[in-house]
């Protein structure tokens, strides 16, 4: 492992910071703590910053040499709201809320590399440090990117990370294409007619035509999409009536659906709609499908997930660059930065076996041994992307 020495020198400072934003987890479009506390950090390492953007969201600017090409480092900086279990000395002080995804982390990593870069100036041109909120449920990355992230400050390509529970610490994973799934919600109404639960004749049974529907959602995955793609079509919400001996007017299904791919995507809103209406009409109920897309797939390009492992080898080796494990069905709200930018998410080992639970558990901590491994990556990223001379 080639790690930076002055960012193992700073490792002990970092994982302070680390701990004192654990001990302050602030969720969704509420960091202002955090926010408060990455804008001082910036300051006092003498780079521009900016607030603001996305309400809670802080960008820092450095600018070394006289290059003009730049590029956008981004860590995200909210908590979720989950009870912490954990009862180290830095568990969480606020009462339902948790670093549980290990933002925490993140946001002392490119800390930690903005002080390093700060001092050492290893590159020519302009790195801007992006702190977002709310990339949890509410994606707070989109909203960065709507209120002009990428005009304000120009990135020819972003970069980002997070820590992988099941990996190693001292591993990376890097991946071209798809890393994560899209996710969108669905929500499904249909209509009956309530009658007695004796004389069934009488009515539309909602819960006969949602069973079926759910059935029949399930082929989507199995007789629709490519067996060499990947799909998830989830109902995970069956609401119906409220007593033994009525049958009742309505149901209710919601759920998820995932996908790498825009036109798996488009494929399984279309299918969904024509099974809804199409099985609710054949039994002379109706039926409404609402889909909505939440969050795109988080899809790497090539070049820049290229540099990715190169600065990714420059620190830990290439043989723990890994490039052959599997994405994963979970989403990201980077991809919405991903769409507005070429660039690449890469995930950091955050330690494998006993003990190393995973993120959204209520007995998480991120790996404080991965601090300087995740910071060092950092600043030979921008470091390779700017080269000097
Ligand atoms: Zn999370
Ligand atoms: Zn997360």
């Amino acid at each position: 492992m080639e790690l930076i020495d002055e960012i193992v020198a700073n490792a002990a400072e970092i994982t302070a910071w680390r701990r004192d934003l654990h001990m302050h987890p602030e969720t969704a479009f509420e960091e202002h703590r955090t926010a408060q506390f990455v804008a001082d950090k910036l300051e006092s390492f003498g780079l521009e910053v900016n607030r603001g953007l996305a309400r809670t969201g802080v960008v820092g600017t450095l600018r070394a040499g006289t290059g003009n090409r730049a590029i956008g480092l981004r860590a995200d900086m909210d908590a979720l709201d989950l009870h912490e279990l954990n009862d180290f000395a830095h568990k969480s002080r606020h009462q339902g809320k948790m670093h549980g995804c290990g933002h925490d982390g993140h946001t002392a990593m490119l800390l930690g590399a903005a002080q390093y870069l700060a001092k050492a100036k290893p590159f020519d041109g302009i790195v801007h440090f992006i702190f977002q909120p709310a990339e949890e449920n509410v994606a707070g990355g989109k909203v960065m990117v709507d209120e002009g992230l990428f005009e304000k400050f120009p990135c020819e390509a972003v970069y980002g990370m997070h820590n992988m529970p099941g990996i190693d610490v001292g591993k990376i994973v890097v991946r071209t294409g798809p890393m994560m799934a899209s996710a969108d919600m669905f929500f499904i109404k249909i209509r009956g007619t309530g009658a007695h639960g004796a004389y069934p004749h009488r009515g539309v049974d909602p819960i006969v035509i949602g069973s079926e529907i759910v059935m029949a959602l399930q082929q989507i995955v199995s007789r629709n999409v490519d067996p060499l793609e990947s799909a998830v079509v989830s109902v995970c919400q069956f609401n119906s009536g409220h007593t033994t001996n009525v049958i009742p007017e309505e149901a209710i299904l919601t759920g998820t659906t995932r996908a790498f791919l825009p036109e798996v995507q488009d494929m399984i809103e279309a299918r969904m709609q024509q099974i809804v209406t199409g099985i609710a009409a054949a039994h002379g109920a109706t039926a409404t499908l609402d889909y909505q897309r939440r969050y795109p797939p988080t899809i790497n390009t090539a070049d820049e997930t290229e540099l990715a492992a190169r600065a990714a080898a420059a620190v830990v080796g290439r043989q723990n660059v890994l490039n052959n494990v599997a994405p994963s069905m979970g989403a990201e709200d980077f991809a919405w930065m991903l769409q507005a930018r070429p660039g690449s998410y890469v995930w950091l080992g955050n330690g494998a076996g006993e003990g190393s639970c995973m993120v959204h558990n209520p007995r998480y901590d991120f790996n404080d041994q991965a601090i300087a491994v995740g910071a060092s990556y950092w600043a030979r990223l921008a470091e390779l992307a700017l080269p000097r001379g």
